[in-house]
């Protein structure tokens, strides 16, 4: 019998993937975890039914909500992620030698064990000296530190359980305070075919509190809608101007300095959307 691994979003929108077998199913203390092997992006890391990672094109997400911020600020010392338990970002994050240290503010540490037993490829930077895990909620440990942090990247999941609070003012005001002067912080923030309310309502909330607000984009073939939203809230560096003759050879998949600049020109409609905001 043929198994597959079906996403749902709206009640009308699915989104399918053949399994060939499941690796682990849990329910953690905050959610359920299923690690699955597709038969065409490799090992998928699955919380609450939605897709969070998979092998074979996590590089897309994970270089562009890391690679675009650092290479805005001038020199990225200190970086926390908030959420991103599978290690991706911080896989990312340790291609930049001028980052000191990383920390991970992830709630749910099952997340961690699971990625760092079933997703090496993509976990294998969590043991890095320069990583800090905090396993906890990033709500409070952002509350907690002031002044401190060069980049902030919310990795997060879909705004339902833990994460709803990642999606508020508070917490982006909170951010603002943890950030240090010229502070960035890069949120990811869904796909605007689908969550395109969603987007309006976070730009508003951005624009409201950092005083460089721009929304940037990627294609992801295994998220929903494929066009993907980070917003990015700067106090002091614009990302468009970026020198990218400047920017240091790093090794990637989908990020290059081109690229960097062009991820801020928007398709119309997503124009609209965070110019109405
Ligand atoms: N790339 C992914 C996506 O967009 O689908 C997100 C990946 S990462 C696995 C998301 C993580 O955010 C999850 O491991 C979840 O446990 C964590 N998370 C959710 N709410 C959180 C909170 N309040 N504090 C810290 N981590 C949280």
């Amino acid at each position: 019998m043929e198994l597959w691994f079906t996403e749902h979003h709206n009640d009308c929108i699915g989104y399918s993937l053949k399994v060939k077998r499941t690796l682990n199913s849990e329910e953690t203390k905050y959610q359920k975890l299923d690690v699955i092997e597709s038969e065409f992006y490799g090992r998928v890391l699955v919380l609450d039914g939605i897709l969070q990672t998979t092998e074979k094109d996590e590089f897309v997400y994970h270089e562009m909500i890391v690679h675009v911020p650092l290479f805005t600020h001038k020199n990225p010392k200190n970086v926390l992620i908030v959420g991103g338990g599978d290690g991706g970002a911080v896989k990312e994050i340790l291609k930049h030698d001028t980052v000191e240290r990383i920390v991970l503010a992830e709630i749910d540490e099952r997340v961690v064990e699971n990625s760092k037993k079933y997703l090496p490829s993509i976990s294998y930077g969590l043991n890095d000296k320069k990583v800090e895990l905090m396993i906890g909620d990033g709500i409070k440990y952002v509350n907690e530190h002031k002044n401190e942090f060069d980049v902030v990247i919310v990795d997060s999941t879909d705004p339902i359980g833990p994460a709803v609070g990642l999606f508020t003012e508070d917490f982006y005001r909170s951010v603002y305070d943890c950030l240090r002067d010229d502070g960035i912080i890069v949120a990811q923030t869904e796909s605007p075919f689908i969550y395109g309310n969603l987007i309006n309502k976070l730009s508003k909330m951005f624009k409201k509190i950092y005083p460089i607000v721009k929304p940037y984009i990627c294609t992801i073939p295994t998220y929903p809608g494929h066009l993907w939203t980070f917003t990015m809230g700067s106090k002091k560096y614009d990302p468009e101007a970026v020198d990218v003759n400047n920017i240091p050879e790093i090794e990637t998949k989908y990020y290059t300095p081109e690229l960097h600049k062009s991820s801020f020109v928007l398709p119309k409609f997503l124009k609209d959307i965070f110019e109405e905001a």
